[in-house]
C-alpha cells in the first residue's frame, strides 16, 4: 500500500505494506491432559476421606500461593520481567501476583547490584515483611557484588539480611530464576510451623540484628 503525506509533512498517514499478525495459537480442545496438578501431601486415604499433617497443607498452600516482592535495582531485573512475561510465565508457579507493598508479600526476590547506601533501605522492607518471609539473591550482585568489588557495593546481601536461595549467573536466565524459586517451594512446602520460633532461627535473627 502507498505512503501518502499531506500538510507539508509534519502530517504522516502511514500505512501498513502488511496486515499485522498476533500470536494467536488455537488451544487444544482437550483440557484434560493439558491441566497440571500438585502432587498430594503424604497422608492416608480412604473411603471419602483424605488425612494428612496440618503442617503438610498449609505448606502446600503457601508454596503454591507466593507472593513476590521484586525489589529490582539493575540489569537482574530485566530477566526477571522476562521470566514474569507470558513464555517462561512464573504465573505458573501460582506467583503471578507481584506486590510492591511489603506488608502483602511473604518473598523478597533481590535483584541487582546493592548500593552500600542502599543496605538500610533493602533492611528496612525486609523488615516490614511479616513471617514467615524468604528471601532469594537473584544474580551475581546480590549473592556476592559480582563484578562491582568496589567500596560502593555491599558484597552480598546477606551481610544485611538472611538468604534462603542463591541464584547464580550474570545475569541468570530465566530458567535459573524459575528454578530459584522452586528451591525457595521446596522450603516453604517443607518448613515445620515451629521453625520461627526455634532456638536456631532466633540466633540467626539476632545475629542480623533483628530481634
Ligand atoms: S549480576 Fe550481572 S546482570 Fe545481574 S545486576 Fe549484576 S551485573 Fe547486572
Amino acid at each position: 500500500m502507498p505512503r501518502t503525506r499531506t500538510g507539508g509533512g509534519r502530517k504522516n498517514n502511514f500505512y501498513m505494506s502488511r496486515p499485522v499478525r498476533f500470536n494467536v495459537h488455537t488451544v487444544p480442545a482437550d483440557t484434560k491432559n493439558s491441566i497440571s496438578m500438585v502432587d498430594m501431601p503424604e497422608g492416608h486415604t480412604g473411603d471419602g476421606f483424605f488425612a494428612t499433617k496440618f503442617s503438610d497443607a498449609v505448606g502446600l498452600a503457601r508454596k503454591n500461593s507466593m507472593w513476590p516482592l521484586p525489589f529490582a535495582t539493575s540489569c537482574c531485573g530485566i530477566e526477571f520481567m522476562a521470566t514474569m512475561a507470558s513464555h517462561y510465565d512464573l504465573g505458573r508457579f501460582g506467583a503471578e501476583r507481584l506486590g510492591f507493598t511489603p506488608r502483602q508479600c511473604d518473598l523478597l526476590m533481590v535483584m541487582g547490584t546493592i548500593a552500600k547506601k542502599m543496605g538500610p533501605i533493602l533492611k528496612e522492607v525486609y523488615l516490614q515483611m511479616a513471617e514467615p518471609r524468604w528471601v532469594m539473591a537473584v544474580g551475581a550482585c546480590a549473592s556476592s557484588g559480582g563484578i562491582f568489588d568496589s567500596y560502593s557495593v555491599l558484597q552480598g546481601i546477606d551481610q544485611i539480611i538472611p538468604v534462603d536461595v542463591y541464584v547464580p549467573g550474570c545475569p541468570p536466565r530465566p530458567e535459573g530464576i524459575l528454578d530459584g524459586f522452586m528451591r525457595i517451594q521446596d522450603l516453604v512446602g517443607e518448613e515445620s510451623f515451629r521453625r520461627r520460633n526455634g532456638e536456631q532461627y532466633q540466633e540467626l535473627m539476632q545475629s542480623y540484628g533483628i530481634k
